[in-house]
């Protein structure tokens, strides 16, 4: 194990899972009351600094509501939701001024999911704007802080849910994982970000950043909670074609504590160009431990993926560009006071809009326009579709691959703000599962420069079973439980 880590302006939370919590309210150990009532106190001692929520609910309203879930499997728990996710009781936002007041008609699917379920929503939680960022400095509402240090960022876009997890402020979070939304955040905050399989989790209620490459994602403190969560909300759904019809097997129930008779690849010099030495001998150790638990490690050479982050970033900006285009100050939000149309448009996008989202919005109208398109747009497509086919490739060899979930861990707030391209940089190892579609996800591994550094392991399209069978296994084992 790496040195201990140390929370420097937060103390550590309660160690409260969801699995804890509704294996103690079976045994008459935690009443709803008692959970809402730790939860609100963690917020009231941490809020001020973190800042992980945009809103919050009344926690008077969910102890009130509770009292009907009793019965149902999850019992009432409250869940925080990244503010990206239409929910009818509070607003959501996406961290944009062009959103401020913006109240959902609708609830997204996953939400409903969870509700049916007996969840509840807790608030919800601060993002980049429209989910672009990796850091959650780009949220018109301020940024949220990393909870194992306030100078530094929590990473992003889905640094909001990460942050209040990894603090103790809320049980579990849904998130949004574009290029690696939800697992950066996870791995600078020492907490677990599942990327699903492409079409797995149904995205109707996400509002879109770059569709074909949205997912929902789960981050929890732990990998039981992250598939026990998932159950609930994996699975077709009549409002989004792109969700897949597959059986969704009981993940918490396969589980496992060891590694015997995979072989997992370790794309060595891919990784060893972008990390420092600390970061490099943190990746030695897992692949110890990996051995250890029986698997076979396997050093592979995978060139496309050097392609995935340039090819990532031109076709989420060209498809942000395009779904952007309904923010006219129209709808959604008050209008402005402009004579006409068109300078109303101008007026609204220009002020409501933030510079992030408007740089990107400039980057991916460029790379479609005619006579740019087949130099930017169009060798971008094909470079996805190499990145695909390596992983494809690779997969034929190893079961899982193993990485850095990010090559640094929690970088200061303000760092990386005036230098898009090294904070694009954060999403070099997350950013090829993105594109291929296939499910990755973040566990804590440990600490480099005394601060969490997440692990990343990526599987073949629909194995989350193995992926989270294999991710509890190293959990426990950088944990030292095994
Ligand atoms: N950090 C990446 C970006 O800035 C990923 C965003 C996401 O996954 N939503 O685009």
């Amino acid at each position: 194990m790496g040195k201990t880590l140390v929370w420097v302006q937060v103390p550590p939370p309660a160690p409260v899972t969801v699995t804890d919590a509704l294996a103690s309210f079976e045994q008459y150990r935690l009443t709803l009351p008692q959970l809402l009532d730790d939860l609100w106190s963690r917020i009231e001692a941490t809020e001020s600094r973190v800042h992980a929520f945009v809103s919050l609910a009344d926690p008077n309203e969910l102890l009130d509501a509770g009292n009907n879930l009793a019965s149902l499997p999850l019992r009432g728990i409250p869940l925080a939701v990244k503010d990206n996710i239409c929910t009818t009781q509070l607003h959501t936002t996406c961290g944009s001024r062009m959103l401020e007041s913006y109240q959902s008609p609708f609830e997204a699917t996953c939400v409903n999911r969870l509700r049916a379920a007996g969840a509840q929503v807790q608030g919800k939680t601060n993002l980049d704007e429209f989910a672009m960022g990796s850091s959650t400095e780009h949220s018109a509402w301020g940024p949220t802080r990393n909870p194992f240090d306030c100078t530094r960022s929590p990473g992003g876009s889905s640094g909001g849910s990460a942050a209040a997890v990894a603090a103790g402020e809320a049980l579990a979070a849904l998130g949004s994982d574009s290029g690696g939304s939800v697992r950066q955040p996870a791995s600078v905050c020492g907490v677990v970000g599942l990327r699903p399989t492409y079409g797995l989790i149904s995205r109707w209620g996400l509002v879109a950043f770059a569709s074909s490459l949205d997912t929902i994602g789960l981050i929890t403190s732990s990998v039981p909670d992250c598939a026990r969560l998932l159950e609930f909300i994996a699975g077709e759904d009549p409002r989004d074609s792109t969700t897949v019809n597959a059986d969704i097997p009981p993940y918490s129930r396969t589980l496992r504590c060891d590694l015997a008779g995979l072989r997992i690849g370790v794309p060595a010099e891919y990784i060893g160009d972008a990390v420092g030495d600390e970061a490099l001998a943190r990746t030695a150790h897992w692949q110890k431990l990996a051995r250890g638990l029986g698997a076979q490690i396997v050093e592979l050479n995978i060139p496309a993926l050097h392609n995935a982050l340039p090819a990532y970033h031109l076709l989420a900006s060209a498809e942000a560009a395009a779904n952007l285009a309904r923010y006219d100050g129209v709808r959604y939000t008050p209008r402005s006071a402009a004579q006409d149309m068109l300078t109303s448009i101008i007026t609204s996008r220009a002020s409501r809009l933030g510079r992030e989202v408007k740089r990107r919005i400039a980057l991916g109208t460029l790379v479609l326009s005619a006579g740019q398109a087949e130099q930017y747009y169009d060798k971008a497509q094909h470079a996805r579709a190499w990145v695909t086919d390596g992983l494809r490739r690779a997969f034929h060899s190893v079961d899982l691959l193993l990485t850095p979930t990010s090559p640094t861990p929690a970088f200061p707030l303000g760092a990386r703000d005036t230098d898009p391209v090294a904070m694009y940089q954060s999403d070099l190892f997350t950013a090829p599962a993105s594109l291929a579609g296939v499910p990755a996800i973040s566990i804590p591994g440990g600490s480099v420069d005394g601060l969490p550094f997440g692990l990343q392991l990526i599987a073949p399209r629909l194995e989350e079973e193995l992926l989270l069978g294999a991710a509890h296994a190293m959990e426990l084992a950088v944990r030292g439980d095994l």
